[in-house]
């Protein structure tokens, strides 16, 4: 499938279902829609899902990325956005795709307060709507090839 297809059907699987069937941000204060303490932050764009914001809400921009993959794109915003505008990354977090399934993503821990309960602690439609996300997504090379990086970032994290 042609990658901006496949970004596309990812985000509409996953654009009502939530990591809990409640809002999860009232327990965190919405942790991961925060910038880093030195105020960098970003989230990384499938490959094609710059397109989706050329012309960018307010409070967004783009920028280029080489820390998982090189010349990627990272999308900034503000710490608030419309559901519909969020990229898959926001969309699939604290879960990452993998190519049997669906784990954990390490860098949740930083952040995220779901991590300590791991993929039980979910709730199952977004679960299955992940897995189901990741299917269409590893079907993509240019997709896959994003997630490979990705996990292979995770591993080397996982080293500190
Ligand atoms: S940090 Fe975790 S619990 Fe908080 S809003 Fe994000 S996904 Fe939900
Ligand atoms: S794009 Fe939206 S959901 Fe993602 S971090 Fe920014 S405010 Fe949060």
């Amino acid at each position: 499938m042609d990658a901006l297809k496949a970004v596309i059907a990812a985000r509409e699987l996953l654009a009502q279902v939530t990591p809990l069937k409640q809002d999860c941000g009232r327990y965190c204060g919405g942790a991961c829609c925060q910038s880093d303490e030195d105020g960098q932050g970003g989230m990384l764009l499938f490959p094609g899902e710059e397109t989706l914001y050329r012309d960018l809400p307010e409070g967004f921009s783009l920028m280029r990325d080489d820390a998982v993959l090189k010349n990627a794109w990272l999308l900034q915003c503000e710490g608030f956005c419309n559901r519909e505008d969020r990229p898959l990354s926001c969309r699939l977090f604290p879960l990452l795709p993998t190519r049997t399934g669906c784990k954990m993503d390490w860098r949740g821990w930083a952040v995220c307060p779901l991590m300590a309960h791991g993929k039980t602690g979910l709730n199952p439609a977004f679960t299955a709507a992940v897995k189901e996300a990741g299917k269409i997504l590893y079907s993509c090379e240019e997709h896959a090839a994003l997630l490979d990086a990705i996990h292979q970032y995770n591993e080397q994290l996982k080293q500190f």
